[in-house]
């Protein structure tokens, strides 16, 4: 396989790094006939650079650091728009982006938006909401400490659950918010939101009370706050789950069950 000259690599780079900021991560290696770098013939997929060496190391060398959080996410929405890239556009009044601060060390994933988050744009803002903040206060944070985002960006009928293909639709929108937040925690709040994260069909039984890695930082299941107001029995066990988050985290324990 041929290798980059240094001038052309740290050209590539320097776009690599662009591209980053704008939000954009995804690149595709396509075979081509020279070594070199090709751009796409497509100019809306202004994403897909090609490499032409895979042996070359561009993507082994450390993730840059993006400078300005804010505005990456900003290109992400606007990468967005008025979505229709799924079924789930139909019903919806708002696009569910993503809340809450950006240098943060805790990032919270549900499934999708409900009423009142389509009605008002903003993740977790009815019942299911005031239990999560709940929660958030018995950690010792405020709900401006986290970041909170959906798996499906747009209200599922009736709060149906998610299709597999609503999902893998979405899903790269919220991949790309993680890596522009790279919180040192995410916790997977419910059984779709854990299973799209980490690829996996396995009980929340199974999923609970262990640390994954992801994509740099670690990874905690624990129960949706809707199913907690369905079995508020469970409070305790998702307690759990939120201990071992602190302890990780090093936050201190204020109360001894949240939501009660
Ligand atoms: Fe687009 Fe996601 Fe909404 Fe589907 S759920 S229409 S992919 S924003």
């Amino acid at each position: 396989m041929p290798k980059l000259d240094p001038a052309t690599k740290k050209q590539l780079i320097a776009r690599v790094n662009y591209y980053r900021e704008m939000g954009i991560y995804d690149f595709y290696r396509r075979p081509v006939e020279e070594g070199g770098v090709v751009e796409s013939a497509e100019p809306a997929a202004a994403a897909e650079t090609v490499i032409a060496d895979p042996e070359e190391s561009l993507f082994d060398s450390p993730l840059p650091v993006i400078t300005d959080k804010r505005a990456a996410l900003k290109a992400i929405r606007e990468d967005i728009g008025d979505c229709t890239r799924c079924r789930l556009h139909k019903g919806r009044k708002n696009i569910v982006f993503g809340v809450g601060n950006v240098n943060v060390d805790l990032m919270f994933v549900g499934e999708g938006p409900g009423a009142d988050e389509d009605e008002q744009g903003e993740p977790f803002v009815g019942r299911a909401g005031q239990l999560l903040n709940n929660m958030i206060a018995a950690m010792g944070l405020k709900r401006s400490d986290v970041y909170i985002a959906n798996v499906v960006k747009c209200r599922p009928p009736q709060n149906r659950t998610p299709e597999r293909d609503e999902c893998d639709t979405c899903s790269p929108f919220l991949m790309r918010q993680i890596e522009v937040i790279r919180p040192k925690v995410i916790v997977a709040l419910g059984a779709v939101a854990a299973k799209n994260l980490l690829a996996v069909n396995d009980s929340m039984a199974n999923l609970r009370g262990r640390w994954y890695e992801f994509k740099g930082s670690r990874l905690a299941v624990t129960y949706h706050p809707a199913f907690l107001l369905r079995d508020p029995r469970q409070k305790k066990e998702a307690w759990k789950d939120l201990q071992m988050v602190m302890k990780y985290l090093g936050l201190k324990t204020k109360v001894s069950t949240p939501g009660e």
